[in-house]
């Protein structure tokens, strides 16, 4: 059906690779680029399928992204490297005439601060050019933006109150470790809490705002109010939402660890000289911590993520949850990665696969929430990651 470049051999991208290699009707050539090859290689090779191919390229450097672009010819570009390589990357897609996907909204690699402002910048250019960028299609945001479209469109006349509820109860056996990129997950974690209410966005201290939450198969864990990038779209996209939060759900060592690592610098995203050579201490630390994407081996437990919703359906309220839980283990069993690198690959691949199906194609800048969420939740069931649905519940917020 189609060509695909996949750009950033993480513990992502090694999930996207896995799901395309399994399903070649879909994805007939893939082309996995990352700055080191040799990771893109053992990719390639765990999957035994000779349609992954692979090369170096170094995405902040556009000349040579139209290069590898031009000389492979992909329908779309699938964005699994950094936030700081979104515009990037999508300059050269707008170049070259090429369709674009990712998983997470542009930062600056100066400024822990992420929104999507620059990426809706090129609503107008991708439009005129007839190309379709299709943004954060991961698990969140991605599928709790689609589940929030699934449940506008089939069980809400108007939705009022979202809570975007994510824990992961799983366990790596590693006394401190992040579940993504350790540097993009620390900024992620450590910024000012804010959610929005009645038309303005409220900020919190980080992590002031906490309670216990009951989740499905799991129990009840202590959930932190923190901002997620999601809320931003969801909150334009679906306008008779009067309050939109996010939940997540952290232990205390890994609390006790972030504000150690906080206390003595080592979170700093400023450079300094050390022994006559500049660092970013935060870019040192993810080079001591472990890799996100090594740690599968031995992680027990399984994530749950969903959204509880709280609305109107003919006259009357109405509350709904819909979720995913995902077993680490069977996720390291299937493609060698943990559940986290697990829902954050598979919505990927499976918002490319809605693209070259061309159920997913129209010009323009687009979050996943804006497309028809039927044929990809149809989808979510069929690749690993099924949903479930409960109606009229205490939702506990
Ligand atoms: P990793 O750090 O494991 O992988 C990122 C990869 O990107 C690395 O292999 C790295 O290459 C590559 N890379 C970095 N810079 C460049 C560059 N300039 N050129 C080419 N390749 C580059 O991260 P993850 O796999 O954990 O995360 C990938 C993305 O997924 C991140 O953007 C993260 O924010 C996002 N994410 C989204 C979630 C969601 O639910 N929406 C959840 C979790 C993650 P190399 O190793 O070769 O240097």
């Amino acid at each position: 059906m189609g060509k695909v470049l996949v750009i950033g051999a993480g513990g992502v991208g090694s999930v996207v690779i896995s799901k395309m290699a399994s399903l070649p009707e879909v994805f007939t050539e893939v082309l996995l680029a990352s700055r080191t090859k040799s990771k893109c290689d053992a990719i390639a090779a765990r999957t035994g399928s000779d349609r992954i191919k692979t090369a170096s390229v170094d995405a902040d450097n556009v000349p040579e992204l139209r290069k590898l672009i031009r000389s492979f010819r992909p329908d779309i570009v699938v964005n699994v490297a950094l936030p700081y390589q979104d515009l990037h990357i999508m300059d050269a897609c707008l170049a070259e005439g090429v369709a674009y996907l990712d998983t997470a909204n542009y930062e600056p690699p100066e400024e822990a601060k992420f929104e999507y402002s620059w990426q809706w910048a090129y609503q107008d250019r991708f439009r005129e050019a007839g190309l379709t960028a299709i943004l954060g299609c991961g698990f969140d945001p991605g599928v709790t933006s689609i589940f929030t479209a699934y449940a506008a469109k089939h069980h809400f006349d108007e939705i009022h109150y979202l809570d975007i509820v994510d824990c992961n109860a799983g366990d790596h056996g590693k006394p401190f470790a992040t579940n993504f990129n350790p540097e993009i997950n620390i900024r992620e974690v450590t910024q000012k809490g804010k959610y929005f209410e009645n038309g303005k966005w409220i900020y919190t201290e980080p992590h002031e705002i906490h309670k216990p939450l009951n989740y499905p198969e799991i129990g009840p864990k202590e959930s932190y109010l923190i901002y997620h990038e999601e809320l931003e779209s969801l909150v334009k996209n679906f306008p008779s939402i009067k309050r939109a939060r996010f939940w997540m759900t952290f232990g205390q060592e890994y609390l006790t660890h972030l504000r150690v690592i906080q206390n003595i610098g080592m979170a700093g995203i400023k450079p300094i000289m050390y022994n006559g050579c500049e660092i970013v201490p935060i870019q040192f630390l993810k080079a001591v911590l472990p890799d996100p994407g090594e740690l599968g081996e031995n992680y027990k437990g399984q994530t749950s993520i969903g959204c509880r919703i709280r609305g109107i359906r003919d006259g009357r309220e109405k509350t709904y949850y819909i979720y995913n839980n995902c077993s680490h283990e069977a996720a390291y069993e299937e493609t060698g990665a943990q559940g986290v690198s697990y829902t954050t690959g598979v919505p990927a691949a499976i918002g490319a696969m809605m693209y070259l199906k061309g159920l997913w194609k129209k010009p323009g800048v687009f979050n996943v929430e804006e497309f028809n969420p039927d044929p990809f939740m149809e989808q979510l069931n069929l690749l690993g990651l099924p949903w479930v649905e409960l109606h009229d519940i205490d939702l506990e917020l």
